[in-house]
């Protein structure tokens, strides 16, 4: 009894799929006879031998589903035996290892073969892969104790390179396996940098702290009735509280980059009006450093795609470390420049000082954040060491290029390219 319910169910259930499938071919079926019904004044019995018609087309199943789903499995089925292990093996862009019980390599795609030199098919895996999380992996597959597993395997030579290693049996009683190697190295990189970040950030500001709670500290104690030095010690400290506020709007100046997806398209951003308004921002520390700023601007319309207060703070950055690290030259000269064509067509802007200029050696990774040459030179100047990766993060969201030339003794040069279009 109870079977014979659940299949007049199920068939209930197979009847209401199929008109609720067919529901806008019926309402439509239903509106045409109406409609005809209305304008032929046909008898009610017509009408509804025409409607019974519908429903039964409705209910039927439907041929073509059922024959597309026939083709459906009879192309996987040819598909599939057209398949060799070959091809997939080498259509799969991670190194990939078929091996045996045994633990031999019976097959390797190319990026094994690039990834690790020396590899062939009939070597045994265990004397190719020698640590002992990979024979760890290796044994406990072969003995049948997992069907699958994953681990982490580093690769020291040439170069080293994170992996993580997945293994499973293949198929069934094919008595072969197989490895695939993610690499893991770009995602460790960021890891590592993120968790630097944050120590860097944490200890740039850590010291200003200390520094204010030991003079607090001072005030309350030694110094509690010298005016002077209360004085003196409240300046220091206002001193360090500045520092941390730079320190914070140039983290959150950052955080709000990494945040922003994409440049906002079809703006133009007129840089002649932008960087005449960078150097009158930047009169009075010009005046403070004994610095002259020179413009050497080319004749015409100076537009380039781009967002107006990105480039003014790319562009004020680059300006304020001219006048503030190369002041003993006394003088800066921001020149623009056109380049009308070919790949390389757009507007060059270029900060010229003539200062001390920087090492060669420090050149590459002066836009690293934190990254100083003088670290106490730095401080004394207001910096942060997020400067320079401020600009470079902002002009990569421009497409353009930044390129430091420095000549030790006689100053450096930072000159930005931004594509025309
Ligand atoms: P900071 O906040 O320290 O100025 P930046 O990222 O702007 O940080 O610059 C990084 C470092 O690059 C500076 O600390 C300084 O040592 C060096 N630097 C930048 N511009 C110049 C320049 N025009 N001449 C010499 N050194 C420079």
């Amino acid at each position: 009894m109870a079977d014979i319910g659940a299949e007049r169910q199920t068939r209930a259930q197979a009847v209401a799929a199929r008109l609720w499938n067919s529901r806008w071919l019926l309402a439509a079926g239903i509106v045409a006879v109406l409609a005809v019904y209305g304008f032929a004044g046909m008898s009610a019995y017509v009408v509804l031998a025409a409607l019974a018609l519908l429903l039964a087309a409705a209910l039927l199943p439907s041929g073509a589903t059922r024959h597309s789903a026939e083709d459906a499995a009879a192309i996987e089925a040819s598909g599939l035996q057209r398949l060799s292990g070959e091809y997939l093996a080498a259509a799969v862009a991670d190194p990939l290892i078929i091996f045996d019980r045994t633990s031999t390599i019976v097959h390797a795609n190319a990026a094994a073969f690039a990834a690790f030199g020396g590899i062939a098919p009939g070597m045994s895996l265990s004397l190719k892969f020698r640590a002992p999380e990979m024979q760890a992996l290796l044994d406990d597959l072969l003995s049948g104790k997992v069907a699958s597993d994953v681990v982490d395997y580093t690769e020291k030579l040439p170069v080293e390179r994170a992996y993580r290693v997945s293994a499973s049996s293949v198929g069934h009683a094919t008595d072969l396996y197989v490895l695939v190697f993610k690499d893991q190295s770009e995602a460790r990189r960021i890891d590592r940098m993120r968790a630097d970040f944050i120590a860097n950030a944490s200890h740039e500001l850590r010291t200003p702290l200390a520094s204010i709670s030991g003079f607090i500290e001072t005030l309350r104690g030694p110094a509690r009735g010298d005016p002077a030095a209360r004085d003196q010690f409240l300046q220091i400290m206002q001193n360090q509280t500045g520092r941390m506020a730079r320190l914070i709007d140039d983290l959150l100046s950052l955080s709000r980059l990494e945040m922003k997806p994409y440049l906002k398209p079809g703006t133009e951003v007129d840089l002649r009006q932008t960087i005449d308004s960078v150097i009158d921002s930047l009169g009075p520390l010009a005046r403070e450093t004994a610095v002259v700023i020179e413009r050497d601007f080319v004749e015409g319309p100076l537009e380039v795609p781009g967002d107006r207060d990105e480039l003014f703070q790319v562009f004020e950055n680059l300006l304020e470390n001219a006048c503030k690290y190369g002041q003993s030259g006394g003088r800066v000269t921001v020149s623009i420049a056109r380049t009308e064509t070919g790949p390389e067509a757009g507007i060059d802007v270029t900060i010229r000082d003539y200062g001390p200029g920087i090492p060669e050696e420090h050149i590459p990774r002066i836009t690293e954040r934190f990254y100083r040459v003088d670290v106490e030179n730095s401080r004394t100047q207001k910096g942060t060491g997020l400067g320079l990766s401020i600009v470079k993060h902002i002009l990569t969201r421009h497409n353009a290029r930044l390129s430091i030339k420095s000549e030790v003794g006689k100053g450096a040069a930072f000159s930005v390219h931004l594509p025309a279009r």
